[in-house]
């Protein structure tokens, strides 16, 4: 890269330009997971849509490896890149809320609590992820798996429409009327076909929610358990539920039942009745709660900064077996920080056709996510060990998909089976909109002649 062509490109910016030595370089090269240690040539903190179209302009001209960065909680390290250049979309934190419409404008650099707080400031809300920190432009353009999932549908379902600058550097909007292939194919693989300079959403009334957790001693794990089970796949879609095999903060291992009910608060003390009585728990942490604080409750789970891995997979079944096998991992956690997860999709977001967005697993199904967390380095080895051991002996009980959102370093082998009857449909779309796959750091579909 040429000093003059760089200087060139800076003077055509509205935001910062960065590079290794500078002073905010070390701390904008950084994601939320602190295994991951990259190195971008340049990084470009966008001020709005301009600079992004500028970036991708240069970037092509000098065939550099491009990043893009939302709300850089991908685990994997996705949003950012060895080398090239790192389009930092986090100071893109506009948003506009049309109360009368229940309509929100939203910049891609947003996390999911700036976007709740604005957005309940009105009595709104859309559903997002369950932790604050996370960045709503990834989530969406994955998926977006949440509390309000029952009764609103995915983060993606929720979608009007986005702008987006392409692979060849235009700025194109696309809904439902305009560019409908392209809107068709953001909701649920958004990353491969350009970069949403902005989202506009579907809001919902959203009051206080009555939610939190039940805490149950880990050795009860199989009751709950199956409680959990019976109880989730038989709620109304007001309710959302998420189990946890956690440590609590005195050092117990426990089983956690984490809910939001999300009607009339009353009608909710008696749908949460049996959830609360079961067992009974150690700690019931259920209560009446701003909607805001409940998609905060896990954010001490994870501390940007620690050192993480993950391997996930669908199931949808929770059997005898599968209970004691997955309480068996969970009995082996490597450090108190660590957990096994298994995320709720259901109702509304069950009922939407497994072709009518590029997210496909449109069935009733927990998204179950075995999780080391650690903060020493000399624990790595032996939590990435338990992560892929854990998965292996819970694969039998796995549907053969995956979330998108939630691959690791298995991506290239496990890609197919995040969009399934819909691989083909994005290879054609990835043609079309990207056909020298120019954006490939994300879950990536790559381009080659295919017939529909
Ligand atoms: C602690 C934690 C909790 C989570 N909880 C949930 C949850 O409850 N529900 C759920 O569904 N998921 C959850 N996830 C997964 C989450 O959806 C993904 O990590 C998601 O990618 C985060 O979005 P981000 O903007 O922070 O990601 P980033 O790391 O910034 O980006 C992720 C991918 O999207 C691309 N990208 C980012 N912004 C744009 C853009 N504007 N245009 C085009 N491509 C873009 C990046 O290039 C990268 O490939 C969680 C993740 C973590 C780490």
């Amino acid at each position: 890269m040429s000093e003059t062509r760089v200087e060139r490109f800076q003077a055509q910016l509205r935001g910062e330009l960065l590079s290794p030595g500078d002073e905010d370089y070390e701390v904008a090269r950084k994601v939320w997971n602190g295994a991951i240690d990259k190195h971008p040539d340049l990084i470009v903190r966008c001020a709005g849509a301009g600079d992004v179209v500028h970036s991708v302009r240069f970037a092509r001209e000098q065939e550099l490896q491009v990043a893009v960065r939302g709300g850089g909680h991908n685990v994997a390290g996705w949003s950012v890149c060895d080398g090239g250049l790192l389009i930092d979309l986090s100071p893109m934190k506009g948003m506009r809320v049309a109360p009368g419409q229940r309509t929100v404008q939203a910049q891609p650099g947003l996390r999911l609590g700036e976007f709740d707080r604005e957005t309940q400031a009105f009595g709104l809300a859309t559903t997002m992820g369950g932790f604050s920190d996370t960045g709503i432009a990834g989530l969406t353009l994955g998926g977006g798996y949440g509390w309000l999932n029952g009764k609103c549908g995915l983060a993606c379902d929720n979608l009007l429409s986005v702008d987006l600058v392409t692979a060849e550097g235009r700025l194109v909007t696309a809904d439902v009327t305009e560019n409908e292939d392209l809107f068709w194919g953001v909701r649920g693989a958004g990353a491969n076909f350009g970069v949403v300079t902005s989202f506009e959403y579907q809001l919902h009334p959203v009051g206080p929610v009555l939610g939190g957790m039940v805490l149950h001693p880990l050795s009860k794990g199989k009751e709950v358990l199956q409680f959990f089970h019976q109880f989730s796949k038989t709620c109304d879609d007001d309710t959302s539920t998420l189990a946890l095999v956690t440590t609590t903060p005195d050092g117990t291992p426990a089983v956690a039942i984490a809910v939001c009910y999300y009607g009339p608060l009353a009608q909710g003390e008696q749908v949460l009745k049996p959830l609360r009585t079961f067992g009974p728990p150690v700690a019931d942490l259920i209560m009446a709660r701003t909607y805001v604080e409940m998609q905060s409750l896990f954010d001490e789970l994870a501390v940007p900064g620690q050192l993480n891995y993950w391997k996930t997979s669908l199931m949808s079944e929770l059997s005898e077996a599968a209970i004691e096998s997955l309480l068996e991992q969970g009995f082996k956690r490597p450090t108190p920080t660590s957990v096994i997860y298994l995320q709720q999709l259901h109702g509304a977001a069950s009922r939407v056709g497994p072709t009518d967005t590029a997210y496909p697993h449109r069935f009733y199904h927990y998204d179950c996510g075995i999780w080391a967390i650690w903060k020493d380095p000399a624990d790595t080895d032996k939590c990435i060990r338990w992560t892929r051991n854990s998965w292996e002996a819970l694969r039998p009980f796995f549907e053969p998909f995956v979330y998108v959102n939630v691959l690791s370093d298995d991506v290239n082998e496990r890609v197919r089976t995040a969009y399934g009857p819909n691989y083909q449909r994005l290879v054609a779309l990835k043609n079309k909109y990207d056909p020298t796959n120019f954006f490939r750091l994300n879950a990536n579909i790559k381009p080659e002649a295919v017939e529909l």
